[in-house]
């Protein structure tokens, strides 16, 4: 028989998150989400949605009607835009410069479409003369690409494949995990018809919610459909019959129990981005990018992204020689601060720095920066040692 004792009550070690996701949410959220819980129909949470579809069309800058936030985290958002623009037989080009970029490609191929693809090496964006040339030689349906590329530090602009995308009739999508609420992002005056993103990063909340927009022009291509989308939870036609297809009404249908809480922190979240206001929030985000480079080169330590591409919300920088990176980085969490290593064949060659939401502040940057000087001066002292034995 199995025991019938409890385990101990939570006791989560408090963290300084400077990864790459999920940030610090600001307490403000963190306490927008112990609020009394309401049915996913009542009246008040039906005001609350509106509100929040509000809210998220003015961070996001656009007037699409369908914005909200997706059940799931950023990734739900992403693969909900993809299957339901995208069907078996239809043609898509999506830019790949790391791993997200992959993510996007392989999420477009499950649907059936045929994907090409356009890349470029880590730490670079994508040359937009080659959405030009491709779209040129083929027609696509959907033109996919990451903005911000959390694994490298690059960061695409928008405007020159959104320009080639709509000279050959086809729409544009992109992956703004790392970019909403954290550098500057238009989705009506860059003309993109759907974008993703998530919480947990420039937003300032915690993980859970995937928030799209999604324009006129995709969602005509939705209507014209020749297939059902093969998921149900991530059905666009299903999921405005809950969260209102016209604005006019009130009326709703339940298709699945929204996570009110999470809704009650991206409710928040969404309001404190708009006190603050969008410029004053890209600038301090930008000054805590600046902040945060400055102080890992005067530690001798250098970017790995080109000043040209990167970009104020994640800090790509090189392992420095003479450490362990590994070693560094559970130094670090030992002191109570986080960062994320390299992914794939960035792997154990460079630390990734968030510089998001509510941690993108003056004390908080320079805290990470004294403990990581600390961790590499320690490890290094080990290394030597070690070194030397040999
Ligand atoms: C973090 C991230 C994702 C994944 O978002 P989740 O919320 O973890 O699902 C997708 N794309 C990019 C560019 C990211 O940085």
């Amino acid at each position: 028989m199995g025991t019938t004792l409890a385990p101990p009550p939570l006791n989560p070690p408090e963290r300084l998150l400077m990864g790459p996701g999920p940030s610090n949410p600001d307490p403000r959220v963190l306490e927008a989400m112990t609020k009394n819980p309401v049915g996913h129909l009542d009246p008040y949470f039906v005001d609350l949605m509106d509100e929040t579809m509000g809210a998220l069309r003015n961070v996001y800058r656009t007037t699409n009607h369908h914005t909200i936030p997706i059940s799931g985290t950023g990734s739900a958002g992403l693969e909900t835009i993809l299957v339901n623009l995208l069907e078996a037989g239809d043609s898509a080009v999506v830019g790949v410069n790391g791993y997200f970029g992959n993510r996007l490609a392989e999420l477009a191929r499950r649907t059936g479409a045929d994907v090409r693809v356009i890349e470029a090496a880590p730490g670079e964006i994508a040359d937009p003369a080659e959405y030009e040339k491709l779209l040129a030689d083929r027609p696509a349906k959907l033109v996919a690409f990451v903005h911000v590329e959390t694994t490298t530090g690059a960061c695409q602009p928008i405007a020159p494949i959104v320009e080639s995308a709509k000279r050959h009739g086809a729409l544009v999508m992109a992956d703004c995990v790392t970019s909403l609420a954290g550098i500057p992002l238009d989705i009506d005056a860059l003309g993109l018809d759907a974008a993703g993103s998530c919480t947990q990063k420039g937003l300032g909340a915690p993980a859970g919610l995937g928030p799209i927009t999604v324009g006129p022009r995709a969602m005509e291509a939705v209507a014209n459909r020749k297939t059902k989308p093969a998921t149900w939870y991530f059905d666009l036609s299903l999921l405005f019959q809950y969260w209102g297809g016209d604005g006019a009404t009130k009326k709703r249908a339940f298709h699945h129990t929204a996570p009110i809480q999470s809704i009650y922190g991206i409710h928040e979240a969404l309001r404190l981005v708009l006190e603050e206001g969008l410029d004053a929030r890209w600038a301090r985000h930008q000054a805590a990018h600046e902040q945060l480079v400055t102080g890992l080169e005067g530690m001798g330590l250098a970017m790995f992204t080109p000043a040209a591409n990167q970009c104020a919300t994640i800090n790509v920088v090189g392992v420095p020689d003479g450490v362990d990176e590994l070693r560094v980085r559970n130094r670090l969490l030992s002191m109570g601060v986080e960062m994320g290593g390299g992914l794939g064949v960035l792997a154990g060659k460079v630390w990734r720095v968030g510089t998001m939401g509510y941690n993108a502040q003056p004390a908080r940057v320079e805290k990470f920066l004294g403990a990581l000087d600390e961790a590499i001066v320690e490890e290094r002292k080990v290394f030597e040692s070690y070194e030397g034995r040999r």
